[in-house]
This record gives C-alpha cells, structure tokens and sequence, in this order.
C-alpha cells in the first residue's frame, strides 16, 4: 500500500517526548519557549507563539486584530474549510474569491475586485506549501489599509523571493502568519500551530489570548519566590501547547530543511515521470517561489472522470486524494452569497488530485504511482 502522506517520526522525537514527560512539566512550558524560539529564527521571525493548531492560530489573529460583526475577511473558498471557519468564529463575513489555476492560490486580480469599505483582513492562503503571490496581496492590502494575514498552515519550509532576496514563509510578509503541525503536513507535533509576527503588540495579544487572558503566566508563578495573584483581563481561550508536542516539534524543525529538499527531489522526479501525458496539467512554481512540496497535485484531463481514476488507483493499493475542498460547496456556508466566480476553484475541487507523496518513498513507489496513472489516461 502507498498512503498518501506518512509523518518523519523516529527515535529522536520519542526520545525528546519521553524526556518531557519525566521532566514533570507537561504542559505549556520550557519546551513551548524553546519551540517558539527556534521557530522564529528559522523562519526569520521576530515573534513566534505556539498554540493547540492552526486553526485556533487564524483565531487568535482575527480575534487580536479585533475583527467582528460587520467585517468582511477575503479568502479563498478553495482552502481547508478552517480558514473560512475562523472568520465565522468571530462574527465577521468570509469574502470568497476565485484562485489562479496554475497556482491554486488565491488570484490578487480578484481580491482587488473584493474590496470594500467594510474589508478589514484578507487571508491568504499558500495553498499546498506553494507560496502565494505576497509581492502583489502586500501592495494591495497596503494601498487599501487591510491586514494582510498569512494561512501558511502547509507552508513550513517553502521559500519565497521577494525583493531580490529569498525569505522563508513566516517572516512574516503580511502582519501574521499562522502554520500547522498536523500530521498531514510536512513537519508535526501530532496537533499544534503556530504564530509568527513583527509586532511585538500582537504577539502580547496572542500570548494573552491563548491562555485565557491570564495576566501572569503559571510558568511564572511556579518560578517565584513572591506570592503573585492573576488577572484575567480580556476573554481569552485555552489555545496552549503542550511541552511534550513542543519538544517533538523541536526535533522536527531540525529536520524540516532535508525533508523539503527530499520532498522538492520527488516532486521534481514525478515532473519528469509524469510529462508528456494528453491533457494532464501538472503543477506549476513560479520562479519567485519554492515549495516545501506539501501535496503534488495533478489535474486530470477533461475527458476521465476523478472518481473513477482514484479508485482505479485505490485498486492498486496507491492512495490519492481529491482536488482541494471548496467551503461555499459545504453546508455552512451553502447561503453564502458568493458575488466572485469561483469557477476554477470548483475546476481545481472536481478535476484534480493529490499523489502520495512523503520523505519515506522510494524510487520504485514512484514509478509504481506513475505508471498506474499513465495506464489510467490511456499512456
Ligand atoms: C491544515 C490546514 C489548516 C488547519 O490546520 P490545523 O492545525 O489542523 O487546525 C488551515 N488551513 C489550511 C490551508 C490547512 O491546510
């Protein structure tokens, strides 16, 4: 069987969580600081601030920057549906607009069109671990007074050119940037997330809300030698890490620059094995961008059918996955006026699909994926 994606985990991270349990501080503590501290000199960033995952990151940003009823966010719709979820959380009205088909990343043409007074955010989303176009959403967002706010969930390890200089996502190059650990992206600490930010006001905000606006960390408490009483001085949320998810997740980060040069190798290697085939449309990187390779999708060509495909696929003990999930497809947000086209976004959602891709997999598991596939489309 060739799952679709397999985390890197070994003897390293065991280690590292065994370690944080016979420590006896399990909890949000040492590891969570140390995990903040490495992430932001990875990334290049002044501030970063662990949380539970990513969805509760794009939370916590929306919520620092005060944003509520009567807000619109703009988003793609093709996107995990937590980054429209997050904009519901606080009462604001998520803005759909339509992606670029090459990229799937939202189209900056379209966000334009979004714009209105009410627009207070946009969420940019580097869909896949593929950055988005920043140079272009920075601009705007600073021509309109928006916020730009990065949904890097996928992004851990891709690079970005911007001003002649490569950069990793996470600087950031919005206001925030929020990641993910879940296992199905390229580094995790079983669930987890992550804010990176210049504003060392927002990141106070974050630190406060992620520990229900608690005045004084309980870190800080068990380290005095003064009686300290608390304040609880806004409605904060429980949005801790763990000190055993944090130490795994600093072995991970230690990892994270040979697993996106392995993941970029096999993505190059299923370029070359999978060219020249009828109608199928490979994915495309733009040459300011490199991307961690989180998903290799595929789009099929008109006349096959996705379903079909996969099975066939499944059949042969290959797991694949469909194109991106659109949000305004799904229950929640079915009465969301949609005034932007989302047709490629739709496009993206029905006639593509994802190849098992992972650090694990070995030449012939590629060629095996690759030739079922050409069988598939009739090469
Ligand atoms: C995975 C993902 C999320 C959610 O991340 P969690 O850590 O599972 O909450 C958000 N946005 C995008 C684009 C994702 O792929």
């Amino acid at each position: 069987m060739i799952p679709i994606a397999m985390p890197l985990l070994a003897e390293d991270e065991a280690d590292a969580a065994r370690a944080a349990v016979l420590s006896g501080w399990v909890s949000q503590g040492p590891q969570v600081s140390a995990f903040e501290r490495d992430f932001a000199v990875l990334v290049g960033a002044e501030h970063a601030c662990a949380v539970s995952n990513c969805t509760t990151a794009l939370h916590l940003a929306l919520t620092a920057l005060d944003i509520g009823a009567g807000d619109e966010v703009i988003t793609a719709s093709h996107s995990f549906i937590a980054s429209a979820n997050c904009i519901r959380y606080c009462g604001a009205t998520p803005v759909f607009v339509d992606i670029d088909p090459d990229t799937y990343n939202i189209d900056p043409v379209k966000v334009a069109e979004a714009i209105t007074p009410r627009t207070r955010a946009i969420i940019a989303i580097h869909q896949m671990g593929m950055p988005c176009d920043l140079a272009a959403l920075g601009a705007l967002a600073n021509r309109h007074g928006v916020v730009l706010i990065e949904d890097a969930a996928c992004a851990a390890g891709s690079q970005i050119r911007i001003n002649g200089e490569w950069d990793r996502i996470g600087r950031p190059h919005g206001a925030i940037a929020c990641f993910s650990f879940h296992p199905r992206k390229v580094i995790t600490t079983g669930e987890g997330g992550m804010l990176t930010t210049a504003d060392a006001e927002l990141d106070r905000k974050f630190r406060l809300l992620r520990q229900h606006g608690m005045s004084v960390p309980d870190t800080v408490r068990h380290g005095s030698p003064k009686v300290i009483f608390e304040d609880y001085v806004v409605v904060g949320f429980n949005y801790r890490m763990t000190d055993i998810q944090a130490s795994i997740g600093r072995k991970q980060l230690e990892r994270l620059p040979e697993l996106v040069s392995r993941r970029r190798a096999l993505a190059s290697r299923y370029t070359e094995l999978l060219g020249n085939i009828e109608g199928l449309h490979l994915p495309f990187e733009p040459d300011w961008a490199r991307s961690n390779w989180q998903s290799y999708c595929v789009r099929l060509p008109g006349r096959v059918e996705q379903r079909t495909v996969m099975q066939k696929l499944l059949d042969q003990g290959i797991a694949t996955r469909r194109g991106i999930m659109c949000s305004h497809r799904e229950a929640p947000y079915a009465g969301t006026v949609c005034l932007h086209d989302l047709r490629q976004s739709e496009l993206a959602q029905d006639h593509a699909i994802l190849l098992p891709l992972y650090a694990q997999m070995t030449e012939d598991d590629q060629v095996q994926v690759a030739t079922a596939l050409r069988a598939e489309l009739g090469c």
